[in-house]
């Protein structure tokens, strides 16, 4: 039984990712897990399928797929007991240069990125004194000539080792010369084959799940000024744009932990006999699993409804949103519950459960943390006075 099978309209592709992700079983990312080691082989055949270019357009060389279908792909590479976050960015950190850049910027990046020449997956926004407060940043660009120099440091710069390109936010205009906090801040790729030892160094982070996440310090590096995009001054616009997209994928990859989860704890409490009968006999087993099989189901229908929305073209910041906390929510709900079903087994590395509860307990915090995204709920759809 799968008990979240969609009824959407793209069956191969989730058929294909699924038969790929079959190739890459528990032990694999066991493996890679105690010795915190990128999937560079997953990531490689992803690559090599035309999964991760699926967003780009045919123009630049992609398959130009609506982001529901890039929903899809990372819920079935989730919902295989696999981890998509080695690779989710590569799917939409590049439409801030498509929506953002120019012809030439698009021609110049976008079909390597495509072709899998080229990977773009590392995203430096967050830094270590502002945190959630982006317009706090303080890593500043200065233009000098035909350059921009680069000070400051990002943390939580996850791939960095592991990509060739990085969007970069930097402060252009120092915040007491704008009108507004969120104006003066600008967007860059950044060539970080080019950079590293000239001006940056990236230093991994040891985290709770192998994410391949790092610091990044910038040292009076030099970044030319044809890798800025858009218009200086304008990038934290461009960034927040992105941000839908980004919800939307997140949620689907949490929608695939939940699936993953609830079948998990189904069939172990199903095979599991303890006082000589299943324990999913037991009411107290069933309803946490029934539950989070509830909210999975909701937190689904809100991540189709979001992406429809995104791919018509039409406002989602509120049902992005919602999809992200919802969808969080249900895997969190999931892995509880897969956990407990388990019992002690549930902490033994074997059964994969203890690794994937470590992963999706990110997505409470990160890309946004649930208590934003109901400030925002609370401020810009309920109206209600800003908090912070
Ligand atoms: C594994 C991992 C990978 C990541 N990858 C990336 C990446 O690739 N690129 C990138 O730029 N960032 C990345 N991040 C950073 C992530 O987006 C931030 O950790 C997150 O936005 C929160 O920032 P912070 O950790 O500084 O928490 P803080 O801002 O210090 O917040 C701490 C807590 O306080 C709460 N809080 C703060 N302000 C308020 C408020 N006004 N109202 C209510 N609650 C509030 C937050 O919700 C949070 O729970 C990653 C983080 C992790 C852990």
């Amino acid at each position: 039984m799968d008990p979240l099978d969609r009824d959407d309209d793209i069956p191969e592709i989730r058929e294909g990712v699924r038969a790929l992700c079959a190739r890459f079983p528990g032990p694999y990312w066991r493996e890679l897990d105690r010795e915190r080691r990128y999937p560079e082989d997953f990531v490689r055949a992803l690559t090599e399928a035309g999964y991760l270019a699926c967003l780009i357009p045919e123009d630049y060389g992609g398959s130009g797929l609506p982001i529901a279908a890039a929903a899809a792909i990372l819920e079935e590479i989730h919902g295989s007991g696999g981890n998509g976050a080695a690779c989710h960015a590569q799917m939409y950190i590049m439409g801030t240069i498509l929506r953002h850049g120019s012809e030439a910027q698009k021609r110049r990046w976008l079909p390597d990125i495509a072709a899998g020449r080229l990977r773009l997956q590392a995203f430096g926004v967050t830094e270590p004194t502002s945190g959630t407060d982006t317009l706090g940043l303080a890593t500043t660009a200065v233009r000098s000539g035909g350059s921009y120099k680069v000070n400051g440091q990002k943390v939580w710069t996850s791939r960095a080792e592991h990509s060739d390109l990085m969007l970069l936010l930097a402060r252009t205009t120092p915040k007491d010369k704008v009108k507004k906090k969120s104006e003066g801040l600008s967007v860059f790729v950044v060539d970080l084959r080019a950079a590293l030892g000239k001006g940056l160094t990236i230093r991994p982070i040891r985290a709770m799940l192998n994410h391949a996440t790092t610091e990044v310090f910038f040292d009076d590096l030099e970044v030319p000024a044809e890798n800025l995009i858009g218009e200086e001054g304008r990038g934290f616009r461009y960034i927040l744009d992105g941000m839908n997209a980004e919800r939307i994928l997140i949620a689907g990859e949490c929608i695939g932990d939940a699936r993953w989860f609830v079948e998990k704890a189904r069939t172990y409490a199903s095979e599991r006999v303890v006082f000589g009968r299943p324990i999913g006999q037991n009411q107290g087993v069933q309803f946490p699993i029934a539950r989070a099989y509830a909210q999975s189901e909701a937190a689904a229908l809100m991540v189709r409804r979001a992406a429809a929305l995104f791919d018509g073209g039409r406002p989602c910041g509120k049902e992005a949103n919602m999809a992200k906390l919802l969808a969080a929510e249900a895997s969190w709900a999931a892995a509880e519950a897969c956990l407990q079903t388990h019992g002690g087994y549930g902490f033994a590395e074997e059964y994969d459960v203890e690794r994937k509860f470590r992963e999706t307990r990110l997505y409470q915090v990160a890309p946004i943390s649930t208590n934003l995204i109901l400030a925002y709920l609370a401020e810009h759809v309920l109206g209600l006075p800003r908090s912070y």
